[in-house]
């Protein structure tokens, strides 16, 4: 080490603004508008402020910043800078050094996290950052993914940087995650050799300092514009969350006005826009959010639909998904390559003329389309096609969920993961909050949104919920070069088989025609969506009937067999609304296969349900006091009708039920559940 002032002496110091790409406008101005955003109006700490390259811009953005700092030459500097003997900073070693009061944002930029160059220095840098928080506060750190994918194997350095002026690299302790800057800087022809210790830290051991430290993650992006983080960042911005108000750090007892069951797309959008609403909001998922049907799903968004009432909502829903970082303040990435609507039988081209003239009078965009070109649809040439070009997808089902989370957490809904809800408590005839295994959360709204176990939830109140849940499964090819990743969705109705590029490969998802119900009630308490029997044949058999167009559906060795639950409904619509005969209990369900794409407008019309007390233009259709009394078997019998005429439910109306009740052959009772790949 230098000096007193640690590798950032004054050597370093009197340079150090400008040396990096970090010191433009642009990147200054992006870090310092989400750090004041995050800030939220209170006060922010920096820990190792340096000379001020953040928390200058923060300031002008009028946040209250203080600092602390190990280097008194970098301070110096900072002290030199207009504002800059305003802001108060401690002198000292940030994993260390307190600052009186508490503050609503710390952070830590620019790798600076990797100068602690021990664990037990990273952990504690994590619990004084927590110590400065007020509840509900967050801290930020802006950080590296170590490079170590990038070293050839047997090598330990990396080359970062060869100039006239310098050269850097780089070097890697996978034993001890030590790391070592080299820097060689030139000067009249001669070089001059220095160097400084990191210790490289993963984003995933950064969550544990942070749990350890008492905090959780709330966000983390590919940098200060909220990309999504994926495998390929070299890079994160992370923010952790210290326990709020609304906290779930403790166990006990707590109040909300809302809390809803279910972190699936259905409950996070209801919470997310009763958040929207001002409401205090709990949701709890007895697993992790999003890892049921939602995260399963295909992610298409489809705007031509059997009546007037779902376009407007599956409209609104694509509105809402492609301004989702407009109104919910995080990003979404969506594809918008539009949709083919393909029928080879008489009978379907039939059927697609009605759907064509309908959904224009429900004022969504149809074309009828003059042939389509697809990379991965060769068609026959006889075929009728609609063109849907507002439809869209979202690859990723699990950005959906990841960005409603995030929007939930950045409006003050509290998340609770892995705590199933194991009671309803009414009190004088309402539904009163609920019971978890952890803890008792008063409210006067309850939502169940509890996706295949929505009946057993309402259950736990003694209500009843009339949907049936089926199974459904979509696969998804290796990638292949004959598949353009921007091509179009298509649905090819007379086979009711789906199809999109993903991941480089193709999608290829359907209905199946005698579809398999499937009662959780009825499995083993520990019964989640990985215990649904798959079955590759019947998709084989789906993509088998659109094999002479779509030969990549069936000849493309699989990369992923997936599945999960439908709630049916005997009218083939949602199940949205108050539970009859018991006040304070709401339910969203009934999905009927749409129930991720049209989430994000459900959760809107029934937060507005909920807030005002007033059903929202039409949602009275959906509400589940429409149906009356009705038997398993026939509840059962209709949904099933309804799942295997998805693509054409005007078609015809069940006259009779198809099937009786759970029948043989469905998933029932202690029958031994297996993954069968036949
Ligand atoms: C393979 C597949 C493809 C699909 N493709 C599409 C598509 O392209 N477009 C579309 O719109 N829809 C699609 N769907 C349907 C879509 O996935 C569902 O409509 C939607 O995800 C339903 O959301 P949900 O919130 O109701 O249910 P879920 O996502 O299942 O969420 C319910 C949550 O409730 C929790 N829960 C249950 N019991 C309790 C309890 N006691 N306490 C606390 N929590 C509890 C569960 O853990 C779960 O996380 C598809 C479904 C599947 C299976």
């Amino acid at each position: 080490m230098e000096d007193e002032d640690g590798y950032f002496g004054e050597r370093v110091a009197a340079t150090y603004d400008g040396t990096s790409g970090v010191f433009g406008p642009g990147t200054v101005e992006a870090t310092a508008g989400v750090l004041a955003e995050l800030a939220g109006g209170g006060r922010a700490m920096e820990l190792a402020i340096g000379t001020g390259r953040i928390a200058l811009p923060l300031t002008r953005r009028g946040v209250e910043v203080h600092g602390i700092e190990l280097s008194r030459a970098m301070v110096a500097r900072l002290r030199a800078k207009p504002g800059g003997e305003d802001i108060p900073v401690a002198i000292g070693d940030m994993a260390t050094t307190t600052m009186d009061g508490t503050f609503s944002l710390v952070y830590l930029v620019f790798n600076t996290i990797m100068n602690l160059t021990s664990q037990d220095a990273q952990v504690a840098c994590f619990r004084n950052a927590a110590r400065h928080l007020e509840p509900g506060g967050c801290f930020v750190i802006e950080c590296r993914v170590p490079e170590l994918r990038r070293l050839p194997p047997g090598q330990n350095v990396l080359p970062w940087h060869v100039s006239e002026e310098n050269w850097v690299a780089y070097s890697y302790d996978p034993a001890t995650q030590a790391m070592h800057g080299h820097y060689v800087e030139f000067s009249g022809g001669q070089g001059e050799y220095h160097t400084m210790p990191f210790r490289y830290v993963w984003p995933s051991e950064l969550d544990l300092m942070a749990q350890l430290a008492g905090m959780r993650l709330r966000d983390r992006w590919d940098g200060w514009g909220r990309q999504p983080f994926t495998s390929e960042s070299s890079q994160h911005v992370s923010v952790w969350e210290k326990p709020g108000p609304l906290g779930l750090g403790h166990n006990g007892l707590m109040d909300a006005d809302v809390v809803v069951i279910g972190a699936g797309a259905l409950g996070l959008s209801t919470a997310l826009h009763c958040a929207l609403a001002g409401r205090s909001v709990v949701v709890v998922d007895r697993h992790t959010a999003g890892s049921q049907a939602s995260g399963r799903a295909a992610g298409l968004f489809k705007s031509v639909q059997a009546d007037k009432l779902r376009t407007r909502l599956a409209r609104r829903s694509i509105t809402r998904a492609l301004s989702f970082a407009d109104w919910a303040g995080v990003p979404l990435p969506v594809a918008c390559p539009g949709s083919f609507l393909i029928a080879r039988t008489p009978q379907h081209r039939e059927y697609l003329g009605q759907e064509l003239a309908q959904s224009r009078r429900w004022g969504a965009d149809v074309r009828e389309a003059p042939r389509t070109e697809l990379s991965y649809y060769r068609p026959a040439g006889d075929e009728y096609v609609l063109w849907c070009p507002e439809d869209v997808y979202i690859e990723e089902p699990a950005s959906l969920i990841q960005a409603c989370l995030a929007a939930c957490r950045r409006h003050g809904a509290a998340v609770a993961e892995n705590e199933p809800v194991i009671g309803i408590p009414v009190t004088a005839g309402r539904a009163a909050g609920v019971e978890t295994e952890r803890r008792s959360i008063a409210a006067p709204v309850v939502v169940d949104a509890a996706g295949g176990w929505v009946r057993q939830v309402a259950g736990l109140a003694g209500a009843r919920v009339p949907v049936a849940p089926v199974r459904h499964q979509l696969l998804i090819t290796e990638p292949a070069s004959s598949i353009d990743p921007a091509a179009a969705i298509a649905r090819v109705v007379d086979a009711a088989v789906y199809l999109r590029p993903a991941r480089g490969g193709l999608m290829v998802g359907g209905f199946e025609p005698g579809p398999l119900p499937v009662d959780p009630e009825q499995q083993p308490a520990s019964f989640s969506t990985d215990d649904v029997p798959l079955n590759l044949g019947v998709l084989r058999k789906l993509a088998g009937q659109v094999a002479a167009e779509a030969p990549a559906a069936d000849s493309t060795p699989v990369a992923e067999h997936r599945g999960g639950l439908f709630t049916m409904s005997p009218d083939g619509r949602f199940v949205v609304g108050p539970v009859p005969d018991l006040p304070g209990l709401w339910v969203a369900s009934g999905c009927n296969g749409s129930g991720f794409s049209s989430s994000l407008a459900i959760g809107e019309a029934l937060a507005a349900w909920i807030s005002s007390d007033t059903p929202p233009p039409g949602m009275t259709a959906l509400a589940p006091d429409r149906f009356g009394p009705l038997t398993d078997d026939t509840l059962v019998s209709r949904g099933l009708w309804q799942y295997a005429h998805y693509y054409d439910p005007a078609a015809g109306t069940p006259q009779r039920p198809l099937r009786v009740g759970w029948p043989s052959g469905s998933v029932r009772g202690d029958a031994a559940l297996t993954r069968d790949q036949g």
